[in-house]
């Protein structure tokens, strides 16, 4: 049975998923020496394809991390003397509070509820040297709009900001200003297989690294930001990185390319409107995040009231997979992804199944 697979990461795969992975084995992918000729050029081609894509700046540099958990670990190590503040509203930025705190930093939490939050209230304490924002939180739906952190970061121009973007990109529109790092996972917004991260930041975050390193910090080993820098400026990688992923990687950031920025950026506001205005209409099952401002537009969580194992089961056996809801959430919620793998007739073939 054809399968389509709505799971926020991994999920479903990006159409030309297949034509790349044959390229992959006619190209002898696997057995490439990452130090050699083939490789640099495919880590230069993910580093100019995305830099178009999301329209990095130049003073950015793009590493690869083993995933987004990690990218959170070596930002704390590389970035942090003492002090962190996180916004928190979730799974994962509760996760990034507790690798500062595993990492034995002061890792202070700011909680916030997104049905009620001024962000022109929020204070971060004045000790705080970076302040972790999990832009869109895959495990409630919420999405923290880029205007709204560049407020923030306004009011706080000396701390760094590092952005957790990993499942809204490419679909969401970066605001620089206001992020000195942020990173994501391919499986997410990429439609690629797991076991990628990817991390972009500035100099002044590689020069903090830099300093503290010199002061005696302890900023990591082999993923310090100094090294990181000195082997992608040949675009090599500390260790022997995932090469399989990383030329799918920059496969899929080609075809997204000829589709173009704007049109993934449309599409997917257009598909997300379709299936809030459903859900919003629908008598049982109800979007959970009722502010219209911070709703998602790539993860999306409905509540089923205790019926999620139910629901799930019947899609299923129409070969429609979605995502349960996250943590104690798993039955009363289910998860819907609305990556550029998802196509329109895929999304609208999911909201006919509801009726
Ligand atoms: C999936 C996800 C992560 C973790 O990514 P991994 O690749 O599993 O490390 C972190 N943050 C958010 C918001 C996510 O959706």
């Amino acid at each position: 049975m054809k399968k389509i697979f709505f799971t926020p990461g991994p999920g479903q795969l990006y159409p030309t998923y297949k034509k790349h992975v044959r390229k992959s084995v006619e190209e002898f992918i696997g057995s490439i020496s990452h130090r050699s000729e083939k490789f640099h050029k495919i880590y230069e081609g993910v580093v100019e394809g995305l830099r178009k894509l999301l329209k990095i700046p130049k003073n950015y540099h793009i590493f690869f991390t083993g995933s987004s958990i990690e990218s959170m670990e070596r930002i704390i190590e590389n970035t942090v003397f003492q002090t962190s503040a996180h916004l928190v509203n979730g799974a994962f930025s509760e996760k990034f509070l507790q690798i500062a705190s595993d990492l034995k930093k002061h890792a202070i939490k700011i909680e916030i509820d997104i049905e009620n939050i001024d962000f022109d209230k929020i204070v971060i304490p004045e000790e705080a040297e970076i302040v972790c924002i999990t832009e869109n939180e895959t495990s409630t739906g919420v999405a923290i709009p880029f205007a709204e952190i560049a407020k923030l970061k306004n009011r706080y121009k000396d701390k760094l900001f590092a952005i957790d973007c990993v499942s809204s990109v490419p679909s969401v529109k970066i605001d620089f200003s206001c992020v000195d790092m942020f990173f994501f996972s391919v499986q997410k917004g990429f439609g690629l297989p797991a076991g990628l991260g990817v991390l972009v930041i500035n100099d002044r975050s590689i020069n903090k690294s830099i300093e503290l390193m010199k002061d005696g910090v302890n900023v990591g080993s082999y993923h310090k930001f100094g090294e990181y820098l000195e082997k992608a400026e040949k675009f090599e990688t500390p260790e022997t990185p995932n090469v399989l992923n990383i030329f799918l990687l920059e496969k899929v950031i080609g075809d997204m390319l000829k589709k173009g920025f704007e049109t993934i950026y449309k599409e997917t506001a257009a598909k997300s409107k379709l299936i809030y205005d459903f859900f919003d209409k629908h008598p049982t099952h109800k979007p959970f995040i009722k502010n219209i401002k911070y709703r998602s537009n790539t993860t999306i969580i409905i509540d089923v009231t205790k019926d999620g194992g139910v629901v799930r089961k019947r899609l299923a056996e129409l070969g429609l997979i979605v995502g349960s809801g996250y943590g104690k959430y798993k039955d009363n919620q289910i998860r819907i992804a609305n990556f550029p793998a998802h196509k329109l007739v895929d999304v609208k073939k999911l909201l006919k199944s509801f009726k």
